[in-house]
């Protein structure tokens, strides 16, 4: 176990701001970190919400805010690693178990059943963070969602006090959610992931990707988006390679000499309506079908990015709101980035005036898709 004094929040998350936390403990082992959790059993849902909780669990902090002043809890950062690969038992030939420690860099993780000719989880390269994060909001781009290829995973349950086994199914995925950003309640989690199982395939001959779903990333491979899947597979490396090119033109890939990639990745979810109460949008409005509700109606999915452009927030938006500490990043309206002096605070601002503009010009609430750690819109 390593405790140290206040280290600042800033040095440990991508968008780099936030205060000191009261104690931080690294966990480079999993005994470590199920030492501390039994020490902080599940405050009740009203504690929590109160603020009550003292414990705050830390991955890569890509998708984390915390406020100015700090977290005055117990960080627990799980910086445990490690990754294997077996074949998988009473199923297909060619299915491969990967199974990764919560603290493995994801895209090392990724790079790594890439090289190994495994396929399924190559559309999401470049995705910062640790793969114990990656089931927390079904991590997701060009087409691809963790939950198409996870097991299971393992997990403290920090109500029940034990070693708990969650299938995909009891995860409950849906669009950037399952049942563990449901239990998590200002970064502190009821089931804190220990380890993650995916369901890999693995190929005789040239490995190939799964069937590319993006248009646009099929289109940068050569490949026909309206063909039928088995047309639309191109060699892993360079669906890889591709993703990996693509996402950085976007700015969502970490390059500390780039302030566009000092950011959460995208600030807003996409947002999904029933399809009987979408607004009145200009004709050419990207709208997705999103399945349907409970009641059974069809929804539909809007872009966060065009509405926030179409609002009139443009690339670049919002430094001047904040004397040019934070804006939207000039790649790409979803990011909301510092620009090398930002506060959290500066990061609200530009975030809620982006919002207030989506909210007036079209009736649209976003919701921000980060954790928002002791600020708010
Ligand atoms: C440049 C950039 C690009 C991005 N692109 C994408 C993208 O394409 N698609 C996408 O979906 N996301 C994207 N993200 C968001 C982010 O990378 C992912 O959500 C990632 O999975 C977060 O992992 P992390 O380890 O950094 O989590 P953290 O930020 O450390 O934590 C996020 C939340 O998860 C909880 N958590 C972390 N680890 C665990 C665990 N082991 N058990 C339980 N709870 C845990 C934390 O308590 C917190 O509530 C991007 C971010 C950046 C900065």
């Amino acid at each position: 176990m390593n405790q140290s004094t206040p280290r600042q929040f800033r040095d440990h998350t991508t968008v780099r701001v936030g205060g000191p936390a009261g104690e931080w403990i690294l966990a480079e082992d999993e005994s470590t970190a199920r030492e501390v959790l039994q020490k902080h059993h599940l405050p009740t849902a009203a504690e929590r919400a109160a603020g009550k909780d003292s414990l705050l669990v830390l991955g890569g902090g890509s998708n984390l805010v915390v406020n100015d002043k700090g977290f005055p809890g117990t960080v627990l950062q799980l910086a445990f690693t490690g990754i294997s690969a077996e074949p998988a038992t009473n199923t297909d030939d060619d299915a491969v178990t990967v199974t990764m420690a919560a603290g493995h860099n994801w895209d090392q993780a990724v790079a790594w059943t890439v090289e190994r000719g495994l396929t399924g989880l190559e559309a999401l390269s470049g995705i910062p963070g640790a793969a114990g994060a990656t089931p927390v909001q079904n991590v997701g781009a060009y087409g691809a969602e963790v939950s198409q290829t996870l097991l299971d995973i393992r997990a403290w349950d920090r109500a029940e006090d034990e070693l708990v086994e969650l299938s995909n199914a009891e995860l409950e995925f849906g669009y950037r959610d399952s049942l563990l950003k449901r239990e998590t309640i200002n970064g502190s989690p009821r089931y804190v992931v220990l380890s993650v199982r995916f369901r890999l395939t693995h190929r005789a001959g040239q490995a190939l990707s799964a069937p590319v779903r993006y248009a646009e990333l099929a289109r940068s491979l050569g490949l026909d988006p309206a063909a039928q899947e088995e047309q639309r597979r191109a060699p892993l490396a360079e669906v890889r390679q591709k993703v990996l090119q693509l996402r950085a033109g976007k700015g969502m890939v970490l390059d500390a000499e780039d302030h566009d990639t000092w950011s959460t990745g995208s600030f807003f979810t996409n947002p999904i309506l029933p399809a009987s109460s979408l607004p009145e949008l200009p004709e050419g409005a990207p709208l997705f079908p999103a399945g349907t509700s409970a009641e059974g109606e069809p929804l539909v999915k809007l872009s966060a990015a065009w509405l926030i452009d179409r609002a009139g927030c443009q690339k670049g938006f919002g430094a001047e709101l904040t004397d040019g500490r934070a804006s939207l990043s000039t790649k790409h309206t979803l990011a909301v980035t510092n620009r090398g002096q930002a506060t959290a605070a500066d990061l609200m601002t530009v975030a809620r005036a982006a919002q207030q503009k989506v909210q007036e010009r079209f009736n649209v609430t976003l919701h921000p898709e980060p954790v928002l750690v002791g600020c708010n819109l």
